[in-house]
């Protein structure tokens, strides 16, 4: 994959459709590219948001923006989040604090199960409704364990939050897994959706190239990681050293975590095993 998040910029608010408005939460970094995208989605005056952006102070004018130029607004129906990273839910109490107390629906997270944002819970396949929206919520568990990605049926959009990126690839990070979230992308590619509105970088408008894409990119990176075992190159940063040649030294670190991500893919397989930090074939 040759496409990357570095330098690319978008604009602060985009209307994307009839129902979909995304603005951008202004909170540029080496991992969230130009910012986190949040949406304003819903044609009456009670839209859905999704995602809140970071809570950073540059975002509240843009976002008033947005909202004062695409619909006059009584507030939100509800705020849905695609997962609980502070790049994506960081921003509910500044919401809160332009547009009063809104309810917050999230998916619970096995860890942090008491989350004093959350309002409401979303399971796997709960819908939630407002005027010219339909989203239904679907599990993608991989890069999150808490990861929702939201299917838009009025338009067969997908919201894939950071499971797909609109540049780039996606961290899997500690509490992420790589087979969770092949099969993440997997059950994405069977929706056949027509657009992919993603958390950070622009839309895409061939989804299905792009997730067959991703499943291929990792693949050929398992593929490289067995090649570095079999030639006894066997710890995390030789193996990165050595595959991860076109990136920046500085992202050098989340593609460590991308390689731990397959060693323990590949360990649970029983393909690989680990002593120390030295990893070998079975
Ligand atoms: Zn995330």
């Amino acid at each position: 994959m040759t496409d990357s998040m570095l330098g690319l910029s978008l604009p602060d608010a985009l209307v994307q459709s009839e129902r979909v408005t995304v603005v951008l939460g202004q909170n540029p970094g080496m991992f969230t590219g130009p910012g986190t995208n949040t949406y304003i989605v819903g044609t009456g005056s009670r839209p859905l948001m999704l995602d809140t952006g970071q809570g950073v102070d540059a975002y509240a004018p843009v976002f008033a923006a947005a909202v004062r130029d695409t619909r006059p607004t009584e507030g939100l129906q509800a705020i849905v989040m695609t997962h609980d990273h502070p790049d994506h839910i960081g921003g509910v109490e500044q919401i809160q604090s332009l547009l009063g107390t809104q309810p917050v629906l999230k998916m619970t997270h096995p860890r942090r199960p008491d989350d004093p944002r959350a309002t409401g819970v979303l399971v796997d396949g709960d819908v939630v409704e407002t005027d010219g929206a339909t989203l239904r919520a679907i599990w993608t568990p991989g890069h999150a364990s808490d990861h929702l990605c939201f299917y838009l049926e009025e338009e067969r959009a997908l919201f894939t939050g950071d499971v797909v990126l609109g540049a780039g690839t996606t961290v899997i990070p500690d509490d992420g897994d790589l087979a969770d979230y092949l099969a993440s992308l997997r059950r994405l590619l069977a929706l056949d959706a027509q657009v992919i509105y993603p958390a950070h970088g622009p839309a895409i408008r061939d989804p299905k190239r792009k997730i067959e894409e991703y499943i291929a990119h990792r693949e050929l990176r398992e593929q490289q990681i067995l090649a570095c075992l079999r030639e006894a190159v066997a710890d995390v940063p030789a193996i990165v050293a050595r595959i991860y040649v076109d990136i920046p030294e500085a992202l050098h670190f989340a593609a460590g975590m991308s390689v731990t991500a397959h060693l323990r893919k590949l360990e649970r397989e029983e393909i690989a095993g680990c002593d120390g930090d030295a990893w070998f074939l079975r």
